[in-house]
C-alpha cells in the first residue's frame, strides 16, 4: 500500500518545489525529488500539475434543521460534493437552536456523519446559552478535544445569545483557550428594519439586503469584538461580507491577541444584481450577510492578499428554489437563508483571484488549508504537504475549462448560484489518508470513510 505523485509542482502556504510525494500509511511519508516507486505501487504523474495540500472549508451545513425548513444537504452529499472540488475537509457547526443542551447537539451531529461523510471533518459547537449546567457539559466535550465555539448576534430568538451569556461564553472560552466564532449582525435592527420594508410593501427578494445593511454587520462585528477584548477570548469573525465591516475590524487590531476574519466565496464573486432578478428569481441568492456591492469583493480580495482576512469558506447551506425559497413569495423574511458553494469554492477562488491576478496561488492555499488548520488545532494534521501530514492532497489541473451548471453538479439541487461562469482549473485527483477519493472530475472513492477530527 503507498501512493506516489510524481512529478509535479507542490505549493504549500510558505512556498512551491519541484518534488515527489510519497504517502504510506495514510500519511506523507516523504517530499523530495526523484522518488522511485517500490513496485506495484500506484503512481500518480503529476508533471504540468499542481500539487496542493487538501483544502480545508471551516464553515459548512451539511446538515442544518431550521426551525421552519432544513436544509437540502446530509453529510453524505456534501462531503462528495466538497471532494469534488478538491476540499477534503470540512467543518460543520453541532446545534441549530432546536437541541436541548449540547450533548444532545453533539450526539446528532455526530449521528447524522458517521458512516455518511466521505472526507474528514470536526464539529463547531453552536452557543445559544449558557448556565452551570451547561457548562459542564462543555467541560466534558473541551477536554474531548473541542476547539471551538459558534454564538449568532442575530437570528431572535431562535438562535441569538444575549449579552450576559455572550460574556460568560467568552470568558469561559478564554479561559480554555476556545476560539470563538461568531455570526455578527444586530439582532434588534434586523426585525425593525424588515417590519418597516413589509409595511411599505417592498416584499420582494430585492429587499434583503436593504434590511440587513453593511452598518447592520458592522454593528455586530464591533460589538463581538468588543466584547471578546473585554474577555480576552480569541475571536473569529465568520463570513465577513463587506468593506464596512472590515474596516471596523481594524479598529480592533491591536486590541485582541487573536482575531481572525473569515470571508466567503459568494461575496467574491457574486454581487446584490443577483438578488434583485425579477419574477422572484432573487431569491435563489438570499443568504445573511447579503450579496453587496462590487466594490466590496474589490475590497475582501485587497483583505486576503493582504493578510487582514485568515480564511476564506463557503456557509454551504443549499437550498431548492421550488417548494424551499419559495416559502418567501411575498415576505422576503421567510425565503430561507443560505447557498451551495462546497463543490465550486477552489475553482472560483482560483480563476477569479490566482488566474484573475487578485491573490497568489501561495495565499489561496494559506486561506483555504492552512491557516483554518492551525485556528482549529488540526495543524500537525491536516493544511499542508509535509512529511507527517495527512495524506490530503489534491492534484490540480491549471489547464482544466468548464462552465459550472446544475446539469453537472454533483448535488441533487434545482439550481446552482454559480450557472454559467467559466472557470479555470480543476481537481483531477483528491485524496484522504492516502486513499483516491476523486479521479478525472469523478468521485471513485469509497463513501462513508470520512472521520471525526478531534
Ligand atoms: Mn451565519
Ligand atoms: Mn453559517
Amino acid at each position: 500500500m503507498g501512493l506516489l505523485i510524481r512529478g509535479g509542482e507542490v505549493v504549500t502556504g510558505a512556498g512551491r518545489c519541484r518534488a515527489d510525494v510519497w504517502c504510506e500509511g495514510g500519511k506523507i511519508a516523504k517530499v523530495e525529488k526523484g522518488i522511485a516507486p517500490p513496485p506495484g505501487v500506484e503512481v500518480v504523474e503529476a508533471a504540468g500539475k499542481l500539487v496542493l495540500p487538501g483544502f480545508i472549508d471551516p464553515h459548512v451545513h451539511a446538515y442544518l434543521p431550521l426551525t421552519t425548513v432544513t436544509a437540502k444537504s446530509n453529510f453524505a452529499n456534501c462531503t462528495r460534493a466538497a471532494l469534488l472540488g478538491g476540499t477534503t475537509c470540512i467543518m460543520d457547526f453541532a446545534g441549530a437552536g432546536r437541541e436541548k443542551d449540547f450533548d444532545e447537539a453533539w450526539a446528532a451531529w455526530e449521528a447524522q456523519a458517521a458512516g455518511q461523510a466521505s472526507c474528514d471533518y470536526g464539529f463547531h459547537l453552536m452557543v445559544r446559552r449558557y448556565d452551570a449546567g451547561l457548562q459542564k457539559q462543555l467541560e466534558r466535550l473541551v477536554a474531548k478535544g473541542l476547539k471551538s465555539l459558534k454564538i449568532y448576534l442575530a437570528y431572535k430568538p431562535a438562535l441569538a445569545i444575549g449579552d450576559e451569556d455572550l460574556f460568560r461564553v467568552l470568558e469561559f472560552a478564554a479561559a480554555n483557550g476556545l476560539v470563538v466564532m461568531a455570526h455578527c449582525e444586530n439582532a434588534e435592527l434586523i426585525p425593525a428594519l424588515q417590519k418597516k420594508l413589509l409595511a411599505a410593501g417592498k416584499t420582494g427578494p430585492e429587499w434583503h439586503e436593504p434590511s440587513r445593511p453593511p452598518m447592520v454587520e458592522a454593528e455586530g462585528v464591533c460589538k463581538f469584538l468588543t466584547f471578546a477584548a473585554a474577555a480576552g477570548a480569541k475571536a473569529y469573525v465568520v463570513h465577513l461580507s463587506c468593506a464596512e465591516a472590515l474596516s471596523m475590524a481594524d479598529r480592533f487590531r491591536g486590541k485582541l491577541e487573536h482575531l481572525y476574519i473569515e470571508t466567503m466565496i459568494q461575496y467574491l464573486t457574486l454581487d446584490k444584481s443577483y438578488a434583485e432578478r425579477g419574477n422572484f428569481e432573487g431569491a435563489k441568492w438570499i443568504l445573511s450577510p447579503p450579496l453587496r456591492e462590487k466594490s466590496d469583493q474589490e475590497a475582501l480580495w485587497a483583505g486576503l492578499a493582504d493578510g487582514r482576512i485568515d480564511t476564506l469558506g463557503t456557509d454551504h447551506c443549499p437550498f431548492d428554489f421550488k417548494g424551499q425559497k419559495e416559502l418567501g413569495r411575498g415576505d422576503f423574511t421567510k425565503i430561507p437563508n443560505g447557498i451551495a458553494g462546497v463543490e465550486e469554492r477552489m475553482a472560483l477562488a482560483y480563476t477569479a483571484g490566482v488566474a484573475g491576478g487578485r491573490i497568489p496561488l501561495e495565499r489561496l492555499v494559506a486561506v483555504a488549508a492552512e491557516n483554518p488548520a492551525k485556528i482549529f488545532g488540526l495543524w500537525g494534521r491536516k493544511g499542508t504537504i509535509a512529511e507527517g501530514f495527512d495524506a490530503d492532497v489534491v492534484v490540480w489541473d491549471p489547464a482544466a475549462r468548464r462552465t459550472i451548471s446544475a446539469r453537472t453538479q454533483s448535488l441533487d439541487t434545482d439550481y446552482n448560484p454559480y450557472e454559467g461562469f467559466e472557470v479555470a482549473g480543476a481537481p483531477e485527483v483528491v485524496t484522504v489518508r492516502g486513499e483516491v477519493m476523486v479521479r478525472n472530475g469523478k468521485f471513485v472513492g469509497t463513501p462513508g470513510c470520512g472521520r471525526l477530527l478531534l
